[in-house]
C-alpha cells in the first residue's frame, strides 16, 4: 500500500480570497479585479501592483492587512487533524510574503507556493516558480512513488486534482462543480476529512 499525502489549495478553502479582501479592508474596488475579469494573470499582476504603488502601499502595509484576516471558520482544526492521519502540502498560487500572517494563524503548514520581488519594502515584481505548479507538484510526488489526495476550489486547482489519484472541490462555486463532475464536490471540512480517510490507503 502506498504511503499518501494531501494537497490543498489555500485561498477558498482554509483562508479567504486575499486581494478581495484586501480590497474590502482598503477600499481600493480596482483591486477586486479577478482572473475572470481579467485572464491574463501577467497583465492582472502590473495592474495591481501598479495600483499598490498608487497607493504608496508598502509590503509591511499590506502584510500588517492581510494579518487582519482569519483563516475561515474550522480551517486551523481541519488542517490539524489532516496533520495527524497524513502528510499535507498547501498548493497556492499567492506568493510566500501575503501567506506569511495567515500561515503563522495555521502554525505553519508547509506551503509552496510563488514570491514577490521586494526592494525596501516596495514591491517592485512577482516571480512565478514555475507555471502550473499545482499538477506538477502532484506529478512530482507522485514520481516519489506517493498516493496523492488533493482538494481545492477552483479552475486554477482543476489541473492539480486530475493528475492527483483522487481530486475533491471544496467550496467550489456552482459553475465550476457543474463543469468538472468528474470530481466529488464537498462544502464542510468534516466531510472532507471523511472523504480522505475512506480513501483506499
Ligand atoms: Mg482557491
Amino acid at each position: 500500500m502506498k504511503q499518501t499525502v494531501v494537497t490543498l489549495d489555500m485561498e477558498g478553502v482554509l483562508v479567504p480570497e486575499i486581494w478581495i479582501e484586501f480590497a474590502n479592508k482598503t477600499g481600493i474596488e480596482g483591486l477586486k479585479r479577478t482572473t475572470r475579469d481579467e485572464p491574463d494573470y501577467d497583465v492582472l499582476m502590473r495592474y495591481r501592483l501598479d495600483l499598490l504603488n498608487e497607493h504608496q502601499l508598502k509590503l509591511s502595509d499590506i502584510q500588517e492587512v492581510i494579518g487582519t484576516l482569519a483563516p475561515l471558520p474550522g480551517a486551523k482544526e481541519f488542517l490539524d487533524e489532516l496533520r495527524t492521519l497524513s502528510q499535507v502540502i498547501i498548493l497556492s498560487d499567492t506568493f510566500e510574503q501575503f501567506a506569511q500572517p495567515l500561515m503563522r494563524q495555521l502554525n505553519w503548514p508547509c506551503l509552496f507556493c510563488h514570491r514577490l520581488v521586494v526592494e525596501e519594502d516596495k514591491i517592485v515584481n512577482y516571480q512565478l516558480r514555475q507555471p502550473d505548479q499545482k499538477r506538477k507538484a502532484v506529478a512530482a510526488l507522485k514520481g516519489l512513488n506517493y498516493k496523492v489526495i488533493a482538494a481545492g476550489d477552483s479552475y486554477n486547482d482543476t489541473t492539480m486534482l486530475g493528475e492527483a489519484d483522487q481530486g475533491f472541490l471544496f467550496k467550489a462555486p456552482e459553475n465550476v462543480i457543474a463543469e468538472f463532475p468528474q470530481f466529488p464536490a464537498e462544502t464542510e471540512y468534516d466531510q472532507l476529512l471523511d472523504r480522505i480517510k475512506g480513501e483506499p490507503g
